[in-house]
């Protein structure tokens, strides 16, 4: 829930505030493209996925019914189909790399991602920043060189690519300020083959990478112990990249900023939207950028220092994941379709779409965020750069107790310079730009002024 705009004529601790045009909480065009996302399709997508028998990466790329070449033709011929509503902004293609030999790839071979790109509605207002939605289309049984077997990955990861392929249906025929890749890797469960390969070419091309949102195993709500959770999604982020070793460790830790690097920042902005356009389903920041023994295709962004978090379920059960299809005892064993909530897995695409079409529509964030040190001084001064969007309606000032997870307040104003009458010492602030329709980016955290 975003924290309630304070004005100046009922709030007396804030100085030379300039009031313009208050923007609305809510954005209409989101809360209709959040609405349309449809738990049927999802459905639909995961039964036609696991309908390949195996996704496993090195499995036969020939036939049109088995494999992983058959699933990703149909993932492409899906997306194709989508790009006849986007007025040719929707752009289809498999994305291939050779991968060298290594602890799961026994000879050099082909990953394939499929990538949808929907173009921003017009070029040279987004600054070239680009959004990722992922999920991973390669699936395993229980070893993970069986090339053979049945492995349905109905939760892992046929639910993650269901979402994406919705997401992509439904706002391929909305408009966007930054461009967005819907993305389906392969080779996630050979090592995070396909999206290291995706994380170095944004690397090496310098993409404007603002947000990597991935979804792997998003289906799941009864764990092995029976305890069910349908109301709520794990998402994790970690505060550290591992570039910010050294100098740039120390000085963000002595700035009290252990808890808003770009990651963690990004999972705080997308829980905020997620429960103001979803309200009724939680969104649990998990501090960690993964499980235990598990690991998943945000890391390779993460570790490049893009912002990349992932969504996964509350309720893993651990009989389903890397498992031979079987029956032992009664029990069942497998990934099968029939387990996944595809309710559940709705409502993490609402969340995913809240997110995404938010940033995708909002202002870039600010630029030469600087709270001023220069002083000791009671007051608390920030200012920073003029955003460069022409709908822009001004800035949201947040501020939260140094020890609270979650932005608590936000103060609205359209100048670039703010005095609060509180003490640095004390909060974490931080300012993102707003539109007219109220879409809000990301913060900026700032930085002592005559600093870097
Ligand atoms: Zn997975």
């Amino acid at each position: 829930m975003r924290a309630t705009y304070l004005f100046i004529a009922c709030c007396l601790a804030i100085a030379g505030i300039a009031i313009g045009q208050q923007p609305p909480q809510k954005n209409p065009y989101v809360e209709k493209i959040v609405k349309e996302i449809s738990a049927k399709n999802i459905q639909t997508n995961v039964e036609k996925l696991v309908s390949f028998g195996t996704r496993h990466t090195l499995s036969d790329t020939l036939s049109d019914t088995r494999g992983i070449g058959a699933a990703r033709r149909w993932i492409k011929s899906e997306f194709d189909r989508y790009a006849k509503s986007s007025n040719g902004r929707l752009v289809v293609e498999f994305h291939e790399s050779t991968v060298p030999p290594s602890q799961r790839i026994p000879t050099p071979s082909k990953v394939v991602n499929v990538l949808a790109t929907l173009k921003p509605a017009q070029e040279g207002l987004s600054a070239g920043r680009t959004i990722i939605v992922s999920g991973h289309y390669d699936s395993r049984a229980g070893s993970p060189m069986d090339v053979k077997s049945d492995a349905p990955g109905a939760d892992d990861d046929a639910s993650g690519v269901a979402l994406v392929l919705e997401l992509a249906r439904v706002m391929s025929s909305y408009e966007f300020e930054a461009r967005i890749i819907f993305a389906a890797f392969a080779g996630e469960e050979q090592g995070l083959l396909g999206a290291t390969a995706l994380a170095e070419w944004a690397k090496l091309q310098s993409v404007n990478v603002e947000a990597v949102f991935n979804n792997d195993m998003v289906g799941s709500t009864v764990d092995g112990n029976g305890t069910k959770e349908n109301r709520s999604v794990r998402l994790f982020s970690e505060a550290f990249s591992p570039l910010d070793t050294g100098a740039v460790f120390r000085q963000r830790v002595s700035l009290g900023l252990e808890n808003d690097g770009g990651s963690r920042t990004l999972a705080r902005y997308i829980k905020e939207l997620g429960e103001q356009y979803n309200p009724g389903f939680g969104i649990q920041l998990i501090y960690r950028l993964d499980r235990f023994l598990r690991g998943g295709d945000h890391r390779p962004f993460h570790e490049r220092g893009f912002r990349a978090v992932r969504f996964c379920e509350v309720k893993e059960n651990y009989d389903r994941q890397h498992q031979d299809v079987r029956k032992e005892n009664d029990k069942e064993y497998g990934d099968l379709p029939k387990f996944v909530d595809y309710e559940y897995c709705a409502q993490v695409a609402k969340v995913n779409a809240a997110g995404i079409a938010t940033l995708a529509r909002a202002p870039q964030p600010p630029a030469k965020v600087e709270v001023l040190t220069s002083q000791l001084a009671n007051d608390t001064g920030l200012r920073w750069q003029k955003n460069p969007e022409k709908d822009l309606a001004g800035y949201l000032v947040r501020y939260r107790a140094t020890s609270s997870p979650v932005w608590e307040n936000a103060l609205f104003t359209s100048d670039t310079t703010l005095t609060i009458k509180m003490s640095k010492d004390d909060f974490l602030f931080g300012v993102q730009a707003v539109d007219r329709e109220g879409n809000a980016g990301l913060v900026t955290l700032p930085r002592p002024s005559g600093r870097q």
